[in-house]
Order: structure tokens, then C-alpha cells, then sequence
């Protein structure tokens, strides 16, 4: 099948409420394009590298997420391209972003990433800690907390599920909390394997790159 039918295909099957975000990693122009005119509205990306030589080429509006590592060296560029970042895993990082978010006159809309499986080489909050880095960063002017995004551990897809489960635990624990500038929407959780099972789970945003594009050419 096509990228067209591919994504055509997965926003016929997802229920009301959930939103696709197309993983571009390693994509060209043209395939994200092709991806667009079928329809995504949120497109992802890894690289500032990559990102800053796509989307200046995109004419269509479409909303850019970055779900890769932020590096500080590389927020600047971040805030210019970006109108999410998912991947902010510490109070540090955010308020580096706020601050230079504040040179720019701009609040940067952010999801927690909560490192579900607890692995101590992977980037993220530990769930025992998300409800007071949240509200650490919740005091900080030019970000404001849109929900949760997790990745889990590299286990097949069917074990995934306890650690949606606890993102999605953590979610409505926060969410009940009410906290001033934390919106709580968005749980972002799944890919082209696990995607089903991120919506069962109940995320409300799912990160799909394979499954459109087929297999990565890492020699890109
Ligand atoms: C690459 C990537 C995805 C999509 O992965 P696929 O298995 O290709 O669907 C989702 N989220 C993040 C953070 C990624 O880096």
C-alpha cells in the first residue's frame, strides 16, 4: 500500500478523539508531503537537523512535534521549528527552554516524558517522581503542560501494556490534581506496533512511522 492509503487507512480506524502523529525520522520531503495530503495533521520529528530542512518546505499547516533528545545546544532552533515538544524529561530542561522561550516571546507547549520502565539509560521522569517535577514546571512562565508521553521499555508489544497502564494512572492522578498552568490532554503513547494498544490503554495521541512508511533506511 501506499503512504496515502496507509494513513488514510489508520484515520478510518482510530476512535473518535485520538489523533495520528506521523514519526517522519529519516523521511524526505516528499513522503511527509504525501503523508499530509492524506490527511495527518501532526507530524514528528527526531533531528533539529533534519526538521530544519523540512519544514520550511512544507507549505500546508500542520503541527510539528519534536520527540527526540533535546539537546540545549539546540533549543533555540527547537523553539523556532517547534509547536510541541514531548520529550521534556527533567525540571532542568525545562527551564532552560523557558528561558530562552521568554527571549522569544513564546510559551512552548510541552508533554512530560515519563520513563515508564524505569531504565536508568533511558531519558525521562521515573513515575515516583512525576507529580513534583510537574509541579515544578508548572511554576515556570513560558511552558505550559499539555500531558504525558511515554515511550516504555524495548519488550514486545503485548508487555507494553502495564506501562501505559501506569502512564495512564499518572495521567489521571495529575489531571485530578487541577494544577495552574498544567492542562492535562494529551497522552501521547504507542507506535506502528503498540499503537492499538496505547488507545486501549487510553492514549489519545499515537506516534506512527513504520507502519506508513515502511521499514527506516538508516543510511539516509
Ligand atoms: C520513531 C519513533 C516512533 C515511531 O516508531 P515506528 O515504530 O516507526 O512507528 C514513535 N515515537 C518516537 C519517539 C520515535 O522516535
Amino acid at each position: 500500500m501506499s503512504i496515502s492509503e496507509n494513513v488514510k487507512k489508520i484515520l478510518s480506524e482510530l476512535p473518535p478523539g485520538v489523533e495520528l502523529e506521523v514519526a517522519a525520522k529519516s523521511r524526505t520531503l516528499n513522503e511527509i508531503e504525501e503523508s499530509i495530503s492524506a490527511g495527518a495533521k501532526i507530524i514528528g520529528e527526531n533531528y533539529v537537523q533534519e526538521a530544519e530542512k523540512i519544514i520550511p518546505l512544507v507549505k500546508e499547516k500542520v503541527e510539528w512535534h519534536f520527540i527526540g533528545t533535546v539537546q540545549e545546544n539546540k533549543i533555540n532552533k527547537m523553539i523556532r521549528l517547534f509547536d510541541m515538544i514531548e520529550t521534556i524529561g527533567s525540571v532542568e530542561m525545562a527551564q532552560a527552554l523557558s528561558k530562552r522561550c521568554q527571549l522569544f516571546g513564546k510559551v512552548m507547549r510541552i508533554l512530560v516524558e515519563v520513563n515508564s520502565g524505569r531504565e536508568p539509560q533511558k531519558s525521562g521522569v521515573f513515575p515516583e517522581n512525576v507529580e513534583e517535577v510537574i509541579r515544578e514546571i508548572s511554576k515556570l512562565p513560558n511552558v505550559k503542560i499539555m500531558g504525558l508521553m511515554t515511550m516504555g521499555p524495548a519488550v514486545d508489544a503485548q508487555n507494553l501494556r502495564p506501562y501505559f497502564k501506569l502512564t495512564k494512572a499518572l495521567f489521571d492522578h495529575v489531571k485530578s490534581l487541577n494544577l495552574e498552568n498544567v492542562e492535562m490532554s494529551i497522552l501521547s503513547m504507542g507506535m506502528s506496533d503498540s499503537y492499538l494498544i496505547g488507545i486501549e490503554e487510553g492514549a489519545n495521541l499515537v506516534r506512527i512511522g513504520t507502519k506508513i512508511f515502511g521499514p527506516r533506511n538508516y543510511s539516509r
